[in-house]
């Protein structure tokens, strides 16, 4: 799964005036943004981290909390630190500006305002906001395979342990690592060796929606499966297992390329935490290692169950 967007940019106007919301929403009907409203810094806030917009139109004097204090929070509070915040207000001395921009204000547009104006600065802040998202995705991606990298999965797994314990859900990982693959590179060359990595991530990426592949590093592989069982993310891992072992590589027909699996899921570990997890999915990777192209699930004590050679 991967976040995109393709929803109209939304935009939350937080202003105690009415007027305001009106204006805005008359004249930019034209516009490709869906328009939020907030009357008080307290609803502002809990509409913010509700809708995450991708900007935000806040007037200074407002009933509950400021301005200010309601762009305080909304700078730390990780979920909503990087929504790009338009400061609107009647107060135009420099005190008021410079306070807003020092506390993470990208913009000031004093009332009464021009629309054409508000209008182009409101565009400018989307393209801020859609350029940060695309940077911080991009920092997660890894560049050969296009599948999450590892700093990702590590903050995901984390993420999903917690909400399968929250919900009492089962969760599998999923750990595996091409066969002789040094060999293969050896043989056929790097450029070779980087073709069989993306078509395997491609593999790894035709799987159910929730579904978290990621590339752990070199030549590993992880998936992690959400609501799901080591039993049933055995069954996955082995059609992988399949699905590789009959690929055909262009230019060499002859050549089979595989893997070895390693599943494991929570109710094997001793404790739910990403490191128990992994040692775990580690553990049944390794005694896969033994015959390779194979698929072993980990057993909480004893020696892992081969499932398939
Ligand atoms: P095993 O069956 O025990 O897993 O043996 P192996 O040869 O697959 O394992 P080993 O760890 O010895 O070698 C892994 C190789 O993967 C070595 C490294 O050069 C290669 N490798 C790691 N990252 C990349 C990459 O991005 N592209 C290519 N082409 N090769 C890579
Ligand atoms: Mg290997
Ligand atoms: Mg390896």
């Amino acid at each position: 799964m991967r976040p995109h967007q393709n929803h109209a940019p939304r935009l939350l106007a937080i202003d105690d005036s009415s007027l305001i919301h009106r204006l805005l929403k008359s004249r930019l009907k034209n516009e490709r943004i869906e328009i939020h409203h907030a009357t008080d810094g307290i609803e502002g806030l809990h509409m913010a981290r509700k809708l995450l917009p991708d900007v935000v139109l806040l007037d200074i004097d407002i009933p509950q909390i400021d301005g200010f204090e309601t762009l305080r929070e909304l700078k730390a509070d990780p979920s909503t630190h990087d929504i790009p915040v338009i400061f609107i207000s009647g107060m135009v001395d420099t005190d008021t500006k410079v306070r807003g921009l020092e506390l993470g204000a990208i913009d000031f547009i004093a009332k009464p305002f021009d629309i054409a104006e508000l209008k182009a600065r409101v565009r400018s802040a989307v393209r801020i906001r859609s350029l940060i998202r695309m940077l911080a995705q991009r920092a997660q991606i890894d560049g050969l395979t296009g599948l999450w990298n590892r700093s990702y999965f590590n903050d995901r797994l984390a993420q999903e342990i917690s909400e399968a314990k929250r919900h009492d859900k089962p969760l599998a990982l999923m750990m595996c690592d091409l066969d002789h693959f040094k060999p293969l590179n050896d043989n056929y060359g790097h450029p070779f060796g980087d073709h069989v990595l993306e078509e395997f991530a491609q593999l790894l990426s035709e799987g159910r929606d929730n579904d978290v592949s990621c590339r752990y590093g070199g030549e590993e592989f992880a998936v992690i499966f959400p609501h799901t069982d080591a039993n049933e993310a055995a069954k996955v891992a082995d059609r992988l297992r399949r699905g590789l072992q009959r690929c055909s590589w262009h230019n060499h027909t002859k050549l089979v390329v595989t893997a070895s699996f390693g599943v494991t899921d929570l109710s094997r570990v001793a404790e739910p935490t990403n490191d128990a997890m992994i040692d775990s999915a580690d553990k049944a990777l390794y005694a896969a290692k033994a015959t390779r192209n194979t698929v072993c699930i980990a057993e909480r004590s004893g020696p892992a169950i081969r499932l398939s050679a």
